[in-house]
């Protein structure tokens, strides 16, 4: 997920750590594609039981084709991928993500794939129709007001295009009240409020992001009779989706925030939380990085008080996921999958262009054996789902539309997300199942630049 709702506003990153972290991004698209390239090689490669002979001299092929298609991959496509994916903001169902979704159908089509189809959704998404923003005031005057935009660090990400940070589908709202923090929202953080015999009930409620999802936090909070959320990144968490069956608008709204609730920046978050009181529960630790002692809550009697206000809106939009298939020889009933959100709540450089330019890659080096004469033997399905970071809503739609084809014919989904994502150790999540396909996909990339071995 994303830098505005996860990060806020206050992320400090400048021009000199961004070339390192492309630079980064493009050595480890290298290496995640290899890898996909592999495991999809792998899956492609079994299915049939054969005599020791044949056995032998298939996999002496498959391993001629893996050593083939990941020398074929290059850095520069790579990176003129990415520079590609995240020239615009490409926020779900805008017409920059859908132009990018033509693009990526016309490449398919260009490679040589046996089908290339566009579906389209139509969805509920959530936008801002003006900035939210949180307000310190002192008695009847306000004396802070947290910022309206990100801070541009680079010129050319001043785009109107840039929406203001706000958080998915929370209600409009104007509301005021007394301040408390409860550290991530998690349940043993509100415990542990209420074991201090701190009360949320009639206020507002500040969390840092992290250790569990956005949606949960807010939940919890309105339970406990909140009236509204502010979710900021703290400095110390830094390191590290026609014509088909839909939920009635009112219905939907039911399971969505039931509170209006703003993302800001760290700095912004700052002046409010230092205005806080009141011991800290001594486990789980409530303490962030900021520069001094955190409390739990705005002093009854104080003068201060915080003002939420949120103009959001809930409104229909057409997304579309592109679905790309190599027809397998042997066993094209069977789909090995591989797929990728490509919406972003701004550009997107790591989530998820990343993942899609090394998606792209290895969908240009299955083109490239294609027209070698290469087939594989199970079906390959290529997936780029138009909306993913509101809600899970492209590859849901598509899942419930196939649902019966794919619980009887898929034999495994590989997702790329991100194929960057901080630090330069290789990361990946998967099925019990996938644990050792996964290992050994790692095993096969080649050792490159100054890294003795990869696995
Ligand atoms: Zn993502």
């Amino acid at each position: 997920m994303k830098m505005l709702n996860e990060e806020g506003k206050g992320i400090s990153y400048t021009r000199q750590k961004r070339r390192p972290f492309v630079v980064a991004g493009i050595i480890l698209g290298f290496f995640v594609v290899a890898a996909l390239g592999i495991v999809v090689g792998y899956f492609i490669g079994r299915g049939q039981i054969k005599s020791c002979d044949e056995g032998k001299k298939h996999d002496d092929q498959s391993d001629k084709l893996r050593k083939e298609a990941v020398e074929m991959v290059s850095t520069d496509e790579l990176r003129s991928n990415l520079e590609y994916f995240t020239k615009v903001p490409h926020f779900p169902g805008s017409k920059e993500n859908y132009e990018l979704a033509k693009y990526i159908r016309n490449k398919w089509k260009e490679y040589g794939f046996t089908s290339v189809t566009m579906k389209k959704y139509i969805v509920m998404l959530s936008r801002p129709i003006k900035p939210g923003f949180v307000s310190l005031y002192h008695g009847g005057s306000e004396i802070f007001r947290s910022a309206d935009q990100e801070t541009f660090y680079i010129p050319s990400e001043n785009n109107s295009n840039v929406v203001t940070p706000f958080n998915a589908y929370a209600p409009s709202g104007r509301v005021k009240g007394k301040l408390v923090y409860a550290n991530y929202g998690r349940e043993e953080d509100f415990d542990a409020l209420e074991k201090l015999g701190v009360n949320c009930s009639g206020k507002i409620v500040i969390m840092r992001y992290g250790k569990i999802g956005r949606a949960t936090k807010s939940k919890r909070a309105h339970k406990l009779g909140a009236i509204g959320a502010i979710y900021y990144m703290d400095p110390q968490d830094y390191a590290r989706k026609e014509g088909m069956y839909r939920l009635p608008k009112e219905e939907a709204e039911k399971l969505l925030p039931q509170i209006p609730v703003q993302p800001i920046g760290y700095k912004d978050a700052y002046p409010l939380l230092k205005t806080l009181v009141g011991e800290l529960p001594s486990s789980p630790s409530f303490q962030g990085a900021l520069n001094f002692t955190y409390g739990v809550e705005m002093a009854e009697n104080g003068t201060r008080t915080v003002l939420l206000n949120v103009t959001n809106e809930n409104y229909d939009a057409d997304v579309y996921n592109v679905v790309g298939v190599i027809e397998g020889t042997t066993h094209p009933d069977e789909l090995v999958m591989l797929g990728n959100h490509r919406d972003a709540w701004i550009f997107g450089a790591a989530d998820p262009s990343s993942g899609t330019a090394a998606m792209m890659e290895l969908s240009r080096v299955l083109g490239e054996q294609l027209k070698k004469g290469w087939r594989p033997k199970r079906t390959i399905v290529l997936l780029s789902w138009g909306a993913e970071e509101p809600q899970y809503m492209g590859s849901v739609e598509w899942l419930e539309e196939y649902s019966r084809l794919l619980s009887a014919r898929a034999v495994a989904y590989l997702n790329v997300d991100m194929s960057v994502d901080g630090n330069y150790s290789f990361r990946a999540k998967s099925a019990p199942l996938m644990d050792w396909v996964l290992a050994k996909a790692t095993m096969k990339v080649n050792k490159t630049n100054n890294l003795n071995k990869f696995y």
